[in-house]
C-alpha cells in the first residue's frame, strides 16, 4: 500500500512522514495500518517508517481523522 487519505487529503508516504516529523525526511517505507486507535478521537491510525537523518530510523504514527501524531522515539 502507498497513498492514503489523511484528514480528507491523499498523502504519499513522504508526505505522511513530513506531517509526523514536522519537516521533510530522507527516506520512507510504505504506509501501513497501525494496530491502534487514536487516543484523541478513536479514529484509525496509520504508520510509516522513515529516516529523519542518515543515522536514525523512526516509526511515525498519524490519525487519519484528526491532528494527532506520534513516533516511537
Ligand atoms: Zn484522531
Amino acid at each position: 500500500m502507498s497513498n492514503r487519505v489523511v484528514q480528507g487529503r491523499m498523502v504519499t508516504p513522504a508526505k505522511l512522514a513530513e506531517l509526523v516529523e514536522g519537516e521533510p525526511v530522507l527516506e520512507t517505507e510504505d504506509i501501513a495500518d497501525a494496530d491502534r486507535d487514536c487516543p484523541d478521537c478513536g479514529g484509525d491510525v496509520i504508520s510509516v517508517g522513515y529516516m529523519p537523518s542518515v543515522t536514525e530510523f523512526v516509526t511515525g504514527y498519524k490519525c487519519q481523522e484528526c491532528d494527532w501524531a506520534d513516533d516511537d522515539r
